[in-house]
């Protein structure tokens, strides 16, 4: 059996370069500038010999916020119905967003299994920066860098016991 595994936050924290990493196909966009609307992207990967759906959320509206934060709040929501388990991304670049704390308020209320990931962790120092997600109130978090590879083990390998 396999599977759905939904992936979460706000606009460039690098959601569509870990799904396209994980399902090893140029399928999600990547961008390079904001204020693109987007779908959702499904994909199939695996781990360990163990099969799952992996969607990337994204088709925000960026430019207003009120537009921004309704439809946030809608794939979360999207997420929450259809996934087993949702990664929900962070940016250990940026820090702690207004946003983050906005969706970090939906998940901490999910019955399902939530991965707090904090993505851009290329190196030693945003891996001591990376503690102050803590703040987040969801517990541990899995640092990973979607654009080399590191971490992303640790967090598959959590991810596929509980699926
Ligand atoms: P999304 O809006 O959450 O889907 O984010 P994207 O995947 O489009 O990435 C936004 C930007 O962050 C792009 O310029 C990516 O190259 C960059 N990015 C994604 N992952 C990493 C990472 O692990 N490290 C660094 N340094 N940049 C990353
Ligand atoms: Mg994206």
């Amino acid at each position: 059996m396999s599977g759905i595994v939904a992936i979460v936050g706000r606009p460039n924290v690098g959601k569509s370069t870990f799904f396209n990493r994980m399902i090893q196909r140029r399928e999600a966009i990547v961008d390079a500038v904001s204020g693109v609307t987007r779908d959702r992207h499904y994909g199939k990967s695996d781990w360990n010999g163990k099969e799952f759906s992996l969607i990337d959320t994204g088709g925000y509206v960026l430019g207003s916020d009120d537009i921004f934060e309704k439809e946030i709040d809608r794939q979360v929501e999207l997420a929450i119905d259809e996934a087993d388990a949702i990664l929900f991304m962070v940016d250990a670049e940026t820090g702690i967003t207004g946003m983050d704390e906005d969706v970090a308020r939906l998940l901490r209320k999910v019955e399902k299994p939530v991965f707090l990931v904090v993505n851009k962790v290329d190196n030693a120092q945003r891996l001591e920066d990376a503690v102050e997600f803590y703040n987040l109130g969801l517990g541990e978090y899995y640092p990973v860098s979607s654009i080399n590879g590191s971490g992303t083990g640790e967090l598959l390998d959590a991810l596929v016991k509980v699926l």
